[in-house]
């Protein structure tokens, strides 16, 4: 089997704040959980998921810089894409469904894997969203659903896993 076919390229969406970076980190393996405000990173790392290795290519480039260029090449350059909101942020979860539609648009008529990520479920007593809201969300758009804790690294694993999984599910239906 030739090793392209397992380098899967998984973009980070979301808006400033929601914890895209922490999430990258933590897949890297990055240690330091400190909030260093850099301006992008890319974290390749191999998983084995179902007895199988599949290399990812993860990029938390998103907010790199404002520029139109650079958001219109995350929209085409991804096998799969994460969309992560705050669940104590109901505006970064109508920014996730802003994302989602914008990235249906740039990527018409792909079947491309896309979770939906609600981030922060430690932060109970400032919930603003719901898992049955974020649920309901990910049924609209047709996109997987997940509810994670960068802080608590809760779910994160299932996280990376499940696109994985995602990814090989689509590559097998062709
Ligand atoms: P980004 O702007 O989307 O990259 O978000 P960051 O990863 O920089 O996180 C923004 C802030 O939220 C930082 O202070 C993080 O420590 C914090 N944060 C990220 N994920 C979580 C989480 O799951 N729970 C809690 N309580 N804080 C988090
Ligand atoms: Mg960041």
């Amino acid at each position: 089997s030739d090793s392209e076919d397992h380098l899967f390229k998984v973009i980070l969406l979301g808006e400033h704040g929601v914890g895209k970076s922490s999430l990258a980190r933590i897949f890297g393996g990055v240690e330091d959980l400190q909030d260093v405000e850099e301006a992008g990173n890319t974290y390749d790392r191999s998983i084995v998921v179902d007895g199988e290795e599949a290399s990812l290519l993860v990029f938390d480039i998103w907010e790199q810089d404002d520029n139109h260029w650079l958001h219109n090449q995350c929209m085409k350059m991804g096998d799969a894409y994460v969309i992560v909101y705050s669940v104590t942020d109901k505006a970064s979860f109508e920014k996730a469904s802003e994302l989602r539609i914008q990235l249906r648009r740039a990527r018409q008529s792909e079947d491309i894997p896309i979770i939906l990520v609600g981030n922060k479920s430690d932060l109970v007593r400032s919930r603003e969203v719901t898992v049955e809201e974020g649920r309901a969300c990910a049924v609209v758009f047709d996109c997987k659903f997940i509810e994670t804790s960068a802080a608590l690294h809760h779910n994160v694993k299932d996280l990376f896993e499940g696109i994985v999984r995602q990814i090989r599910l689509r590559k097998d239906s062709k």
